[in-house]
């Protein structure tokens, strides 16, 4: 799998939606993969900030650095 088939599938993947074979060859890329793994946690918060956003009188969380989001996709180069 690469990194584009796995961002492809991460939607899925966080929904719990993607079928044992593709889930596992997913879970396969991010052991090898830290630029997809950090991926998946940003894009996981960036859900959870949403999410939070919706939620009045929740206390607000700090929104996601640019210059973070910036550097994980400029290191989201690598084709495994
Ligand atoms: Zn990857």
């Amino acid at each position: 799998m690469t990194c584009r088939e796995a961002i492809e599938f991460l939607m899925e993947y966080l929904d719990g939606e993607l079928p044992a074979e593709v889930r596992a060859e997913f879970d396969r890329h991010l052991a090898v993969c830290t630029s997809c793994v950090a991926y998946l946690e940003t894009y996981r918060a960036t859900v959870q900030l949403e999410k939070a956003a919706f939620c009045e009188g929740e206390t607000a969380v700090p929104p996601l650095p640019e210059e973070l989001v910036q550097a994980i996709l400029a290191a989201r180069t690598c084709e495994k």
